[in-house]
C-alpha cells in the first residue's frame, strides 16, 4: 500500500554538482516505480522517512511557482530528476511535474528529463516548446525482468515512447543504467533504439 502525503515546498531547485547541469528538480521524495535496485533509498535518512520501506511512500511537492533562489535558473541547464521518477505511476493523478514544467516553460531554461515512462509522452506539447531533452532509461530488454524488478513501464512502450518523441522532433538520449553484469547487454539495446536515439 503506498502512502501519499502532499507537501508544501519553498524550492524546487537544487544546486548539483552533475556535470553541465546547474541544478535538479525533484517533484517527489520517494517513487512508486520501486525499482529493487534503486540508488535513491538513501534520501529517506534526509526527508523524515527513516524506518519506512522505500517504494512504499511518497511526497508529492508543491510548490507555488516563485523563484526564490539567489542565482537565476533562466537559461541554465536543469536536470529533472535524479532521485524519483517525474512520471512515476501517480504523476498521472497528480499532475505535479506538469505543472513544473509549466512553470519553467514561463522562465525559460533548458531542460533534460530523465524517465522509464511512457507518461512522458503526456507532456510532448511543452516538452516540444521548451525544446527539452527526454532520456529514457533502459538497461535490459528481457521484460520479465523488468516485471520482476521494477513497476513501470515495460520496455516494448518505453522503446515505443522514445521513437515517438523522435518523430515529433525531441531530442533523445538512451540511458542504460544501472548495467548489470552478464544481464545488461548494452549492444543489443543500442542496436534496437538505433533509429530513434541522438545520444546514449
Ligand atoms: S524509477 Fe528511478 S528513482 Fe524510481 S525507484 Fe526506479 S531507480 Fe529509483
Amino acid at each position: 500500500m503506498l502512502d501519499i502525503k502532499e507537501i508544501h515546498v519553498d524550492n524546487v531547485f537544487s544546486k548539483t554538482s552533475f556535470q553541465g547541469y546547474s541544478y535538479v528538480i525533484n517533484p517527489y521524495t520517494g517513487c512508486s516505480s520501486g525499482c529493487l535496485y534503486c540508488h535513491a533509498c538513501f534520501m529517506q535518512q534526509f526527508t523524515n522517512h527513516t524506518g519506512e520501506t522505500w517504494g512504499e511512500f511518497i511526497d508529492v511537492k508543491r510548490w507555488d511557482g516563485i523563484v526564490r533562489t539567489k542565482r537565476t535558473v533562466k537559461d541554465r541547464n536543469i536536470l529533472m530528476s535524479t532521485v524519483t521518477d517525474p512520471y512515476n505511476p501517480i504523476e498521472k493523478e497528480y499532475k505535479n511535474t506538469r505543472f513544473i514544467l509549466e512553470k519553467l516553460h514561463e522562465i525559460g531554461c533548458n531542460l533534460t528529463v530523465c524517465t522509464r515512462s511512457d507518461l512522458v509522452l503526456r507532456d510532448i506539447d511543452i516538452l516540444k516548446d521548451m525544446k527539452a531533452k527526454v532520456s529514457m532509461s533502459i538497461n535490459t530488454l528481457d521484460e520479465d525482468f523488468v516485471k520482476n524488478t521494477e513497476k513501470t513501464t515495460p520496455i516494448a512502450k518505453r522503446l515505443e515512447a522514445l521513437k515517438k518523441l523522435h518523430d515529433e522532433g525531441i531530442y533523445t538520449i538512451l540511458c542504460v543504467s544501472p548495467i548489470f553484469p552478464y544481464i545488461t547487454d548494452f549492444e543489443e539495446i543500442v542496436e534496437k533504439a538505433r533509429d530513434f536515439t541522438d545520444e546514449y
